[in-house]
Protein backbone atom coordinates (compact mmCIF):
# COMPACT_ATOMS: atom_id res chain seq x y z
CA UNK A 1 0.00 0.00 0.00
CA UNK A 2 1.17 3.48 -1.30
CA UNK A 3 1.43 6.40 1.35
CA UNK A 4 -1.07 8.85 -0.22
CA UNK A 5 1.75 11.19 -1.88
CA UNK A 6 2.84 8.19 -3.69
CA UNK A 7 -0.08 7.15 -4.45
CA UNK A 8 -0.97 10.62 -6.22
CA UNK A 9 2.31 10.41 -8.32
CA UNK A 10 1.33 6.38 -9.30
CA UNK A 11 -2.00 7.51 -10.77
CA UNK A 12 -0.58 10.45 -12.85
CA UNK A 13 2.18 7.49 -14.24
CA UNK A 14 0.54 6.94 -18.05
CA UNK A 15 -0.84 3.08 -18.35
CA UNK A 16 1.53 0.84 -20.07
CA UNK A 17 4.51 3.12 -19.24
CA UNK A 18 8.25 1.99 -18.88
CA UNK A 19 9.20 4.04 -15.74
CA UNK A 20 12.64 5.10 -14.00
CA UNK A 21 11.77 5.76 -10.86
CA UNK A 22 15.03 8.13 -9.41
CA UNK A 23 15.50 7.74 -5.64
CA UNK A 24 12.92 5.11 -5.27
CA UNK A 25 14.37 3.90 -1.87
CA UNK A 26 12.57 1.23 -1.15
CA UNK A 27 11.18 1.27 -4.79
CA UNK A 28 7.25 1.16 -3.50
CA UNK A 29 6.39 3.17 -6.48
CA UNK A 30 7.13 0.79 -9.26
CA UNK A 31 6.57 -2.26 -7.35
CA UNK A 32 3.15 -1.27 -6.57
CA UNK A 33 2.55 -0.35 -10.25
CA UNK A 34 3.59 -3.34 -11.70
CA UNK A 35 1.27 -5.28 -9.23
CA UNK A 36 -1.75 -3.19 -10.46
CA UNK A 37 -0.44 -4.14 -14.19
CA UNK A 38 -0.22 -0.55 -14.60
CA UNK A 39 3.23 -0.24 -16.08
CA UNK A 40 5.27 -2.24 -18.24
CA UNK A 41 8.70 -2.11 -17.13
CA UNK A 42 10.53 -0.31 -14.15
CA UNK A 43 14.51 0.68 -12.91
CA UNK A 44 14.50 1.82 -9.52
CA UNK A 45 17.66 4.09 -9.24
CA UNK A 46 19.32 4.79 -6.12
CA UNK A 47 22.50 6.02 -5.15
CA UNK A 48 23.06 5.07 -1.96
CA UNK A 49 23.88 1.21 -0.91
CA UNK A 50 20.98 0.78 2.18
CA UNK A 51 17.93 1.88 0.14
CA UNK A 52 19.09 0.29 -3.21
CA UNK A 53 19.56 -3.06 -0.99
CA UNK A 54 15.86 -2.06 0.59
CA UNK A 55 14.82 -1.76 -3.32
CA UNK A 56 16.64 -5.16 -4.32
CA UNK A 57 14.32 -6.63 -1.42
CA UNK A 58 11.16 -5.16 -2.21
CA UNK A 59 11.79 -6.84 -6.35
CA UNK A 60 12.40 -10.31 -4.56
CA UNK A 61 9.55 -10.19 -1.82
CA UNK A 62 7.51 -9.57 -4.86
CA UNK A 63 8.77 -11.90 -7.44
CA UNK A 64 8.89 -8.90 -9.75
CA UNK A 65 13.30 -9.12 -11.19
CA UNK A 66 11.92 -9.56 -15.03
CA UNK A 67 10.26 -6.51 -14.87
CA UNK A 68 11.66 -4.34 -11.95
CA UNK A 69 15.62 -3.66 -11.92
CA UNK A 70 17.49 -1.80 -9.18
CA UNK A 71 20.13 0.06 -9.72
CA UNK A 72 22.62 1.58 -7.58
CA UNK A 73 23.41 5.14 -9.48
CA UNK A 74 24.23 8.42 -9.39
CA UNK A 75 20.43 10.06 -10.73
CA UNK A 76 19.29 9.54 -14.25
CA UNK A 77 22.85 7.40 -15.18
CA UNK A 78 20.50 4.29 -13.92
CA UNK A 79 18.95 4.84 -17.00
CA UNK A 80 20.20 2.20 -19.98
CA UNK A 81 19.42 2.77 -23.96
CA UNK A 82 17.78 -0.75 -24.06
CA UNK A 83 15.48 0.11 -20.97
CA UNK A 84 13.59 2.72 -23.57
CA UNK A 85 12.22 4.66 -20.46
CA UNK A 86 9.55 6.89 -21.00
CA UNK A 87 8.58 7.95 -17.79
CA UNK A 88 10.34 9.72 -15.20
CA UNK A 89 9.41 10.03 -11.41
CA UNK A 90 11.55 12.14 -8.53
CA UNK A 91 10.18 12.30 -5.49
CA UNK A 92 10.43 13.48 -2.20
CA UNK A 93 14.01 15.55 -2.81
CA UNK A 94 14.54 18.87 -3.11
CA UNK A 95 13.63 20.76 -6.03
CA UNK A 96 17.18 21.68 -6.36
CA UNK A 97 18.53 18.29 -6.14
CA UNK A 98 15.87 17.17 -8.95
CA UNK A 99 17.05 20.19 -11.07
CA UNK A 100 20.70 18.57 -10.87
CA UNK A 101 19.63 15.09 -11.17
CA UNK A 102 17.93 16.02 -14.76
CA UNK A 103 20.82 18.71 -15.45
CA UNK A 104 23.64 16.19 -15.20
CA UNK A 105 22.31 13.96 -18.10
CA UNK A 106 20.60 15.47 -20.49
CA UNK A 107 20.87 12.84 -23.17
CA UNK A 108 18.80 10.57 -20.83
CA UNK A 109 15.80 12.83 -21.38
CA UNK A 110 15.54 11.99 -24.45
CA UNK A 111 12.58 9.85 -25.52
CA UNK A 112 11.15 10.91 -22.40
CA UNK A 113 7.51 11.74 -22.55
CA UNK A 114 6.67 12.82 -18.89
CA UNK A 115 8.31 14.09 -15.88
CA UNK A 116 6.27 13.44 -12.55
CA UNK A 117 7.99 15.60 -9.79
CA UNK A 118 7.77 15.43 -6.38
CA UNK A 119 9.78 18.81 -4.82
CA UNK A 120 9.79 18.97 -1.22
CA UNK A 121 10.86 22.45 -1.36
CA UNK A 122 12.28 25.07 -4.34
CA UNK A 123 9.72 24.52 -6.62
CA UNK A 124 10.22 27.63 -8.21
CA UNK A 125 13.65 27.31 -9.38
CA UNK A 126 12.79 24.14 -10.94
CA UNK A 127 10.17 24.89 -12.82
CA UNK A 128 12.56 27.64 -14.20
CA UNK A 129 14.59 24.86 -15.32
CA UNK A 130 11.67 22.62 -16.96
CA UNK A 131 10.82 25.98 -19.30
CA UNK A 132 14.29 26.72 -19.68
CA UNK A 133 14.68 22.75 -21.13
CA UNK A 134 11.68 22.51 -23.12
CA UNK A 135 9.24 20.81 -20.45
CA UNK A 136 5.88 22.60 -20.31
CA UNK A 137 3.89 22.04 -17.25
CA UNK A 138 0.89 20.02 -18.19
CA UNK A 139 -0.77 19.28 -14.84
CA UNK A 140 0.15 20.10 -10.84
CA UNK A 141 -1.79 19.20 -8.15
CA UNK A 142 -1.00 19.10 -4.40
CA UNK A 143 -1.25 16.69 -1.69
CA UNK A 144 -1.16 17.14 1.85
CA UNK A 145 0.40 14.60 4.05
CA UNK A 146 2.08 14.74 7.58
CA UNK A 147 1.60 18.15 8.43
CA UNK A 148 2.99 18.91 4.99
CA UNK A 149 1.54 20.37 1.62
CA UNK A 150 3.41 18.77 -1.48
CA UNK A 151 3.07 19.98 -5.09
CA UNK A 152 3.33 17.30 -7.53
CA UNK A 153 4.43 18.90 -10.91
CA UNK A 154 4.04 16.36 -14.19
CA UNK A 155 6.01 18.15 -17.27
CA UNK A 156 6.01 17.17 -20.64
CA UNK A 157 9.09 17.79 -23.62
CA UNK A 158 7.35 20.04 -26.40
CA UNK A 159 9.41 21.87 -29.31
CA UNK A 160 7.76 25.14 -28.71
CA UNK A 161 9.34 27.83 -26.48
CA UNK A 162 8.43 27.54 -22.26
CA UNK A 163 7.72 30.58 -20.69
CA UNK A 164 6.45 31.36 -16.96
CA UNK A 165 6.34 34.68 -15.51
CA UNK A 166 7.47 35.44 -11.70
CA UNK A 167 3.59 34.07 -10.40
CA UNK A 168 3.37 31.25 -12.74
CA UNK A 169 7.25 30.08 -10.95
CA UNK A 170 6.01 30.76 -7.47
CA UNK A 171 2.93 29.49 -7.43
CA UNK A 172 2.72 27.03 -10.71
CA UNK A 173 0.96 27.91 -13.49
CA UNK A 174 -1.25 25.39 -13.23
CA UNK A 175 -2.22 25.49 -9.43
CA UNK A 176 -3.00 29.13 -10.08
CA UNK A 177 -5.89 28.06 -12.63
CA UNK A 178 -6.88 25.04 -10.76
CA UNK A 179 -5.17 24.73 -7.57
CA UNK A 180 -8.55 25.07 -5.12
CA UNK A 181 -8.97 24.94 -1.42
CA UNK A 182 -5.50 23.52 -0.38
CA UNK A 183 -4.01 25.80 -2.64
CA UNK A 184 -5.86 28.99 -0.88
CA UNK A 185 -4.79 27.79 2.79
CA UNK A 186 -1.20 26.86 1.84
CA UNK A 187 -0.66 30.51 0.56
CA UNK A 188 -2.50 32.17 3.39
CA UNK A 189 -0.99 29.74 5.40
CA UNK A 190 2.90 31.08 3.98
CA UNK A 191 2.04 34.89 3.70
CA UNK A 192 0.99 34.75 7.81
CA UNK A 193 4.25 33.23 8.49
CA UNK A 194 6.21 35.80 6.43
CA UNK A 195 4.40 38.72 7.57
CA UNK A 196 5.09 37.45 11.08
CA UNK A 197 8.65 37.28 10.16
CA UNK A 198 8.45 40.72 8.22
CA UNK A 199 7.40 42.21 11.62
CA UNK A 200 10.65 40.69 13.64
CA UNK A 201 12.91 41.90 10.76
CA UNK A 202 11.51 45.19 11.12
CA UNK A 203 11.79 45.84 14.81
CA UNK A 204 15.40 44.03 14.56
CA UNK A 205 18.53 47.02 15.74
CA UNK A 206 19.48 46.43 12.25
CA UNK A 207 16.94 45.76 10.27
CA UNK A 208 17.66 43.24 7.44
CA UNK A 209 17.31 45.61 4.65
CA UNK A 210 17.11 43.25 1.45
CA UNK A 211 15.73 40.89 2.90
CA UNK A 212 12.60 43.11 4.44
CA UNK A 213 11.98 44.06 0.73
CA UNK A 214 12.17 40.47 -0.44
CA UNK A 215 9.42 39.21 1.78
CA UNK A 216 7.57 42.61 0.96
CA UNK A 217 8.01 41.28 -2.73
CA UNK A 218 6.64 37.60 -1.79
CA UNK A 219 3.84 38.56 0.14
CA UNK A 220 2.91 40.97 -2.23
CA UNK A 221 2.49 38.20 -5.13
CA UNK A 222 0.74 36.15 -2.63
CA UNK A 223 -1.70 38.90 -2.05
N1 LIG B 1 11.14 8.53 -3.85
C1 LIG B 1 10.81 8.00 -2.54
C2 LIG B 1 9.62 8.74 -1.98
O1 LIG B 1 9.25 9.78 -2.53
O2 LIG B 1 9.06 8.29 -0.98
C3 LIG B 1 11.99 8.10 -1.59
C4 LIG B 1 12.35 9.51 -1.21
S1 LIG B 1 13.80 9.55 -0.21
C5 LIG B 1 13.42 10.87 0.88
C6 LIG B 1 15.01 10.24 -1.31
C7 LIG B 1 15.90 9.15 -1.92
O3 LIG B 1 16.65 9.72 -3.00
C8 LIG B 1 16.90 8.59 -0.94
O4 LIG B 1 16.75 7.19 -0.88
C9 LIG B 1 18.25 8.99 -1.54
O5 LIG B 1 19.24 8.02 -1.33
C10 LIG B 1 17.92 9.13 -3.01
N2 LIG B 1 18.81 10.00 -3.78
C11 LIG B 1 19.32 11.20 -3.42
N3 LIG B 1 20.11 11.70 -4.40
C12 LIG B 1 20.09 10.78 -5.41
C13 LIG B 1 20.72 10.72 -6.69
N4 LIG B 1 21.54 11.69 -7.11
N5 LIG B 1 20.49 9.62 -7.45
C14 LIG B 1 19.68 8.64 -7.02
N6 LIG B 1 19.06 8.65 -5.82
C15 LIG B 1 19.26 9.71 -5.03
Amino acid sequence: NLSHRLQVVADLVPQGARLADIGSDHAYLPAALLLNDRIEFAVAGEVVKGPFENAKHEVSRHGLADRLIPRLADGLAAIEPNDHIDTITICGMGGALIKQILAAHLDKLVGVKRLILQPNIGEPGLRAWLAAHHFEIMHETLVAEDDQIYEIIVAEPTLLPVRYNERELTFGPELIMHGGPVFTEKWQAERQRMQFALQQMQQAAQPPVDRINDYQHKIHLIT
